[in-house]
């Protein structure tokens, strides 16, 4: 992996689902880019800015070795996206060859959240030449194919939460949770001899 894309419908999906996977590959050479499609401005609580979400993202980036100028954003309204399906394959299209990603992280392909099965339909659509990943995020999912995993430790756990807690505007929410990260890490772990890991739906691999 040496150029690699997270494609997020909101700034903290990334984080969330493969946070420690950005934190490992980072440290090992992999440069990578983040695409975040909305700033969720109606979905900020009272008393933030209501671009608070992208002042997150640049400071959780920022743990996982992602400088702000690999932060890529764009103003599409939470939860609309199905209207903008075109509008956004052409914002990924214009990615694909400013950043000349070999893999591309992306929703996957059971998530059940509209905004995010835009991204995913239209990412396997920009991207199909390159490999993708699709990630986990288990509240969204009613099923959950995980085929890829990637063997991680805690540092690259604690790096996950680090870029976690960035997002004060979303502490609130039930999945803010570190025992809960931690956890899946442990269960996905398991499944591959190892203490902790993400795992993947394996969309597409090219050799
Ligand atoms: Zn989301």
């Amino acid at each position: 992996m040496t150029r690699a894309l997270i494609l997020a419908p909101h700034p903290d999906d990334g984080e969330f689902s493969s946070g420690g996977t950005i934190s490992k590959m980072s440290k090992e050479g992999t440069e990578f880019w983040y695409a975040a499609f909305s700033p969720c401005t109606k979905s900020v609580p009272k008393g933030f800015e209501k671009d608070v979400l992208y002042q997150e993202l640049e400071r959780a980036a920022g743990h996982l070795g992602i400088p702000p100028e690999r932060i890529k954003t764009f103003q599409f309204p939470v939860r609309d996206f199905p209207e903008h399906r075109q509008p956004i394959l052409e914002e990924m299209i214009k990615l694909r060859s400013s950043i000349n990603p070999d893999t591309v992280f992306m929703p996957n392909s059971k998530d059940v959240h509209q905004d995010h099965h835009v991204i995913y339909e239209e990412g396997v659509r920009a991207f199909k030449n390159c490999n993708m990943l699709g990630y986990e995020l288990p509240w969204n999912s009613f099923h959950f194919s995980n085929d890829f995993f990637v063997k991680l430790n805690m540092d690259h756990l604690d790096d996950k939460w680090r870029a976690i807690q960035e997002y004060k505007s979303q502490a609130f929410r039930q999945y803010s949770d570190r025992a809960l990260f931690d956890g899946l890490a442990r269960v996905r772990g398991s499944k591959v001899n190892t203490e902790y890991a993400e795992a993947f739906e394996l969309i597409r691999w090219i050799v």
